[in-house]
């Protein structure tokens, strides 16, 4: 790409798309001095990543986490910024004979015991998890992504019980999927994450990710683009040239544009929030732990108590559940109330849902022989990122606008 060309173009580079791969990319491209443009169709930043207030409480689209194990979050976010609230690093197993809470007896020495009873599956199989675990919490995370591959579920196969009482009914509502068909290896580097880091939301919701990473970019929202070449953009509004144009959409949208574009299949699932006139402390003892179903009697694979978490989300006087299903329904509200009841042994007759989030497009499937990283050009010469370009995560969607703005970099140098 010739350098001259720069002067006839608006920017040196167009981004379509601000979510958090797109954004990322800006910064990196920013920092370089180059001078870019963010087109967004929507009247904010984020993408899958946003957060709204309704009623007084803070919603984030989809119940999501920040892990800060993440390696690229530590290089680009400002945690201390983001006023991190963490959850209780383990999992509350409702059973149909009572409730097991698994913490991480690493981060939580004082639960050691209690955690130890209530690990599923013979002394063996038990002995066998924490191997595994240690095995994946110590090396390099990148030696994870390079190991044979299979299945989650064969891979897990060596602790049964665990894996279809706890992993199992966990990874569902982290990989929207409960068919455990998922790449082994995605899976060994989300479980190394979550044995390294406690997940978190921002004080005032996943949205201040977004917003953090927008500052002092060059946005321009409501704005949609309908074609893509590899110098310009045409959108709603007008045609931008540039030196070079990224595509950083959700994979349905990229797949529009850039015709020829395999589109990931992407799973689907629905969040449901509710208000629970009860002190915060009166659901799981009030800790901001993640229930899930071992028996999957009803629709949903977790629930959450927010602001047990953060109490910016909503006054502890009052509860703010998030709880999550596969697919998108349909689910009658009598139902999910009839699960909740159940997970939580409370009586939810008098939740008031504040909000319902069907979503037909959540993460894209990774399904085994999935590599990690995609190429960031494509061979009519237009760039790409998005978490289908790397893994179905907040690390992907960043590790994806990274490599892509290296790649523009190298092209404009
Ligand atoms: C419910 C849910 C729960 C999740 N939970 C977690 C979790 O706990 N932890 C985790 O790490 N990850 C989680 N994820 C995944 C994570 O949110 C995504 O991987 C990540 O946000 C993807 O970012 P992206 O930039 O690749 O894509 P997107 O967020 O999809 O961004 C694409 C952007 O492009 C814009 N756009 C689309 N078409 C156009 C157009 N024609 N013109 C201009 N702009 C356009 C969109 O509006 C959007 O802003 C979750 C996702 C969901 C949906």
């Amino acid at each position: 790409m010739s350098k001259r060309a720069s002067t006839d173009h608006s920017c040196d580079v167009i981004i379509v798309g601000a979510g958090i791969a797109g954004l990322a990319a800006a910064r990196h491209l920013t920092a370089a001095k180059k001078n870019v443009i963010v087109i967004e169709s929507n009247s904010t930043p984020g993408g899958r990543v946003r957060s709204d207030i309704i009623d007084g409480v803070t919603i984030d689209r989809g119940f999501q986490l920040l892990n800060p194990a993440y390696p690229e979050a530590v290089k680009m976010l400002d945690f201390k910024a983001l006023n991190l609230r963490s959850f209780t690093p383990g999992v509350r197993v409702r059973t149909s004979q009572g409730t097991r809470t698994l913490i991480d007896p690493f981060r939580s020495p004082r639960t050691v015991l209690a955690t130890a009873k209530s690990v599923p599956g013979t002394r063996l199989e038990q002995v066998r998890f924490a191997a595994y675990m240690t095995e994946l919490a110590k090396g390099y995370g990148r030696e994870l992504q390079y190991r044979d591959d299979g299945t989650a579920y064969d891979a897990l196969s060596g602790f049964r019980e665990i894996r279809d009482d706890v992993l199992g009914p966990f990874l569902s509502g982290v990989l929207f999927d409960d068919s455990m068909t998922t790449s082994r290896r995605l899976v060994d580097v989300f479980l190394r994450c979550f044995v390294r880091g406690t997940p978190a939301v921002p004080a005032k919701g996943m949205g201040e990710i977004a917003r953090q990473l927008s500052q002092g970019i060059a946005l321009s929202l409501n704005e949609s683009a309908v074609r893509v070449t590899p110098t310009s953009v045409t959108t709603n509004a007008r045609t931008h040239t540039a030196r070079a144009v990224l595509v950083a959409t959700d994979p349905t949208t990229a797949a529009y544009l850039i015709p020829g574009l395999p589109k990931p299949q992407m799973r689907s699932g629905t969040t449901w929030w509710h208000r629970a006139p009860v002190p915060v402390t009166s659901l799981n003892n009030g800790l901001p732990i993640l229930t899930v179903d071992a028996d999957r009697t009803g629709p949903l694979v977790n629930s959450v108590v927010m602001n047990a978490a953060s109490p910016e989300y909503a006054s502890t006087d009052q509860a703010l559940i998030a709880s999550t299903a596969l697919g998108t329904g349909p689910h009658s509200s009598a139902d999910i109330a009839k699960h909740l009841s159940y997970l939580y042994s409370a009586n939810t007759s008098r939740w008031e849902i504040v909000a319902v989030q069907p979503m037909i497009e959540t993460v894209p499937a990774f399904e085994v022989g999935t590599p990690f990283r995609k190429p960031t050009r494509l061979d009519n010469g237009i760039f790409i990122a998005g978490d289908h370009r790397d893994t179905p995560s907040l690390q992907g969607a960043l590790v994806s606008g990274r490599r892509a703005a290296a790649a523009i970099r190298h092209a404009l140098a």
